[in-house]
């Protein structure tokens, strides 16, 4: 299954949550959480029972639409992330906060995951130098990623700049004035805001 291109307010009335997807909307009245917080379709608002299997999918997915990856990229983390030391779910959203779109979008250089995915592949950003256009790079530790000196005129950029609260991240070091961020710890878990019981998912791959 690829990545989900269509209506994304469905995804969060799916999920019953807030996944922010939108950008400013997320943060208005005309969310639709807001404004119809039940599932999408004809039996949206219906009582469901819902299974243990249920609950470790619905965690998966919600952690998928927040991120906006495909299933096919999921299992490749996890699979990356159970061959790491330590706690698999919290190694899984490690290696899924550190994707270029991602640390992109904590920069404050995107008001979405989404925006911040397009102005990577639209060759936007430097990573240690040089052009790079593949949101789904994993970034470490000293990686320094920066907005082209070219694109720093473009009124995309200037808006995102100008409209920057300062405030990003603890573990990416941010210089506004230069619109560049160091990673200089890798996060933790308190660190990824993210309202999910990774442990489900975990259990999702285990069966
Ligand atoms: Fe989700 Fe944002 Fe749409 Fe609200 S506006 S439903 S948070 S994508």
């Amino acid at each position: 299954m690829g990545r989900y291109t269509g209506p994304v307010c469905r995804l969060c009335r799916r999920e019953g949550m807030k996944l922010f997807l939108k950008g400013d909307r997320c943060y208005s009245d005309q969310c639709a959480i807001v404004k119809k917080n039940y599932a999408p379709g004809q039996h949206g608002q219906g009582r469901k029972k819902v299974t243990e299997y249920g609950l470790q999918l619905r965690e998966k997915q919600k952690v998928r639409r927040f991120y906006g990856i495909s299933e096919s990229q999921m299992l490749k983390y996890y699979n990356m992330a159970d061959n790491m030391q330590g706690i698999t779910g919290e190694n899984l959203l490690k290696i899924l906060e550190l994707r270029l779109d991602n640390v992109a979008y904590r920069m404050g250089l995107g008001s979405s995951r989404a925006e911040a995915r397009q102005l990577v592949t639209h060759g936007h950003f430097k990573v240690n130098g040089s052009k790079s256009t593949i949101p789904s790079a994993i970034l470490s530790v000293d990686d320094v990623i920066e907005i082209k000196e070219k694109s720093r005129s473009s009124e995309k950029i200037k808006d995102l700049a100008e409209s920057h609260s300062g405030n990003t991240v603890r573990w990416i070091d941010m210089d506004l004035e230069n619109l560049k961020g160091s990673i200089i710890a890798e996060p933790d878990r308190d660190d990824i805001d993210i309202p999910v019981e990774e442990h489900l998912i975990v259990e999702l791959y285990s069966r």
